[in-house]
């Protein structure tokens, strides 16, 4: 057998394992977790991580995988398909602030935090927006002043997706007096340091079943040695970041199958004027178009994907991956409600959570403007200041 066989076999039997755990486990509660607002428990993420689930990307050494990032991917999907609340534990464990601190971490700070990340005992969230700095996070003015051994650690994060709920926080702020960009750092800042509160939970459109809130910072005393990048390595930073960017294009893939599936199923069981409703052209088209949509971002998807396996990301292909499955996911999601008639627009198909959290995913992580302001940079090797 070759090796491209034995990959490929892997895939296909991690996506299996995924999809009948996401839709045994996860497929009866997902709807009520969405209902009530309420995150998984700490024993179905500590499962998670018994199956093996939070650690497919991470190196074997802190009790992963070290499996290709393809399958990380995979079975976020197929979580994603039913249930974001559980699929999101997978995400942040091997797309978001626990693969930065993999890839840009020390040796020590692995060793601390990744096994129990691994194994579902904590989590890690990312903190990087606030108040007003959002589409222009560089403005952001958290800022961690060197005071000896330690940074003091002042500011407030917003939108913070796991705020309240993660006990490690992977926070970017001003270690530096230089401006823009060149003083952004991170450190890892843990829940149960004095001075770390939170908002009140967030009433999000989406993403219920998600946690969101502010994480508020007065006087955190945070010792040197939980720096991850330095000021000036921003760019690392955001090489990294574009790996949770792939995560998040994943998430929206997921969306836009999920609402195609039903779609395909549906306009074969739903009979009008005496026939199936696929039948006629115009829900052949837009069966068509839904199909087209979701393809051509899968392709985007595993080009970008290939780019994470051999190094850093290719910073184009994942924009154009994420924008492009963004809006697609919105899209899709739109097209099955319109399919699905009434029952697309009850909770009972599942339809209007999918398209709820399709606006949440394009709005994380770098809006879909954003995203084409970046494709256009990376493209012509410019930069284009925002400011002037
Ligand atoms: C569900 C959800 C989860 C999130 N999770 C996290 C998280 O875990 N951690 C975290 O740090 N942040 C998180 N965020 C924050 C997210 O990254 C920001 O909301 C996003 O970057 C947009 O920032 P903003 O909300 O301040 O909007 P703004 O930046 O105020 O943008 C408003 C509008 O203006 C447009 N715009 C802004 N600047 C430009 C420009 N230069 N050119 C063209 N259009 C522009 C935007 O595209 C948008 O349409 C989350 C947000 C959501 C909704």
């Amino acid at each position: 057998m070759t090796v491209t066989a034995l990959i490929t076999d892997e895939l296909t039997d991690i996506r299996r394992l995924a999809a009948s755990v996401a839709n045994e486990v996860y497929g009866p509660i997902a709807q009520e977790l969405d209902a009530t607002r309420t995150p998984v428990s700490h024993a179905q993420r500590e499962q998670l991580g018994e199956l093996g689930f939070l650690g497919i990307a991470h190196d074997e050494k802190y009790g992963g995988a070290g499996a290709p990032f393809s399958h990380a991917l995979a079975v976020i999907e197929e979580f994603g398909k039913v249930c974001r609340p559980a699929a999101f534990q997978i995400f942040e464990a091997n797309t978001g602030p626990a693969q930065a601190l993999a890839r840009l971490g020390t040796e020590e700070q692995r060793e601390r935090w990744l096994p129990d990340i691994i194994a579902g005992k904590k989590t890690m969230a990312v903190a990087i927006s606030e108040p007003d700095a959002g589409s222009a996070a560089t403005d952001m003015t958290t800022k961690a002043v060197a005071v000896g051994d330690d940074f003091l650690v002042n500011g407030t994060k917003r939108w913070i997706s796991n705020g309240g709920e993660a006990d490690l926080y992977l926070l970017y702020a001003r270690v530096s007096d230089a401006p823009g960009s060149k003083g952004i750092g991170a450190l890892v800042v843990e829940s149960t340091m004095p001075g770390v509160s939170f908002g009140v939970p967030e009433r999000l459109m989406g993403f219920r079943g998600i946690p969101s809130a502010d994480v508020i910072l007065q006087d955190v005393v945070v010792p040197k040695e939980n720096l991850v990048v330095p000021a000036g390595d921003f760019p690392k930073l955001f090489g990294a970041f574009s790996i949770e960017r792939m995560g998040n294009a994943t998430m929206s893939l997921a969306i836009g199958q999920s609402a195609l599936d039903k779609s395909i199923q549906y306009v074969q069981e739903r009979k009008q004027f005496g026939k199936d409703i696929i039948d006629f052209q115009s829900i052949q088209t837009i069966l068509a178009d839904m199909l087209l949509q979701v393809e051509s971002s899968r392709l985007l998807i595993e080009r970008a994907a290939k780019s994470v396996d051999e190094g850093l990301p290719n910073s184009l292909h994942v924009s154009l991956a994420k924008c492009a499955a963004n809006e697609m996911a919105k899209r899709v999601s739109d097209l099955a409600i319109q399919v699905h008639g009434g029952n697309g627009y009850t909770e009972e198909y599942g339809l209007e959570r999918l398209h709820r959290d399709s606006h949440g995913w394009a709005i994380a992580g770098g809006t879909p403007a954003m995203q084409r302001t970046r494709i256009v940079t990376e493209l012509l090797g410019r930069r284009f200041d925002q400011r002037r």
